[in-house]
């Protein structure tokens, strides 16, 4: 199975691609990991993404599209996928669709997690409080400025994907507001799966 997993920061994309992972057996793809562990290892895309990142600005699609195409590559992904953070632009979903079209594959679906903005500001907080008291490294982007200029890019640029998915007909829309547990019972339900 390919997923999309799609929605603005904080939604719990990554925590329910976690228990997706356990449940289909396929790798999650995300481009936000991937990026930091780049910049962790200082290597020339993360020294190009740190800055950008810091900011809560969006990494360029030529960066990000190459670090999906490498990785789809990967044995563990011919099986299927889950994208997280991947596409966040109209240029990187047309790209996707480009790979795979080459490679005879389809998306099986595009999950967006719907979530209003307080909700959003609110969890961004309690994952910063709770990562300093456990003694946890605080995400730079977890601060509020920066997530303002998250929300920002994702109202800006990842929004509009939900209509192009919507008009490919591979849309399925899950209430993100729920408790975790129900929300992956929801995404079990649209994936019929
Ligand atoms: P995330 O962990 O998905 O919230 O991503 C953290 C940061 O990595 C984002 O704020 C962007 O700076 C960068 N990033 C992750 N995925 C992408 C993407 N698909 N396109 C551009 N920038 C990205």
């Amino acid at each position: 199975m390919r997923l999309i997993l799609l929605g603005p920061p904080g939604a719990g994309k990554g925590t329910q691609a976690e228990r997706l992972v356990k449940r289909l057996a396929i790798p999650q793809l995300s481009t936000g990991e991937m990026l930091r562990a780049a910049v962790a290892a200082k290597t020339p895309v993360g020294l190009k993404a740190k800055d950008i990142m810091n900011r809560g600005e969006l990494v360029s699609d030529d960066i990000v599209v190459q670090i999906v195409a490498d990785r789809i590559e990967e044995r563990d992904a011919k099986k299927g996928f889950i994208l997280d953070g991947f596409p966040r632009t109209v240029p990187q979903a047309d790209a996707l669709g480009r790979m795979l079209f080459d490679k005879g594959l389809k998306l099986d679906a595009v999950v967006e997690f719907k979530v209003a903005e307080d909700e959003l500001i609110e969890r961004m907080k309690l994952r910063k409080k709770q990562a300093e008291e456990r003694g946890d490294p605080v995400r730079k982007d977890d601060d509020p400025d920066v997530f303002k200029t998250r929300l920002e890019a994702y109202r800006a640029q990842t929004k509009p994907l939900i209509d192009y998915y919507r008009s490919k007909g591979t849309l399925k829309t899950v209430d993100g507001m729920q408790p975790i547990d129900k929300v992956t019972q929801e995404i079990s339900r649209v994936l019929g799966a």
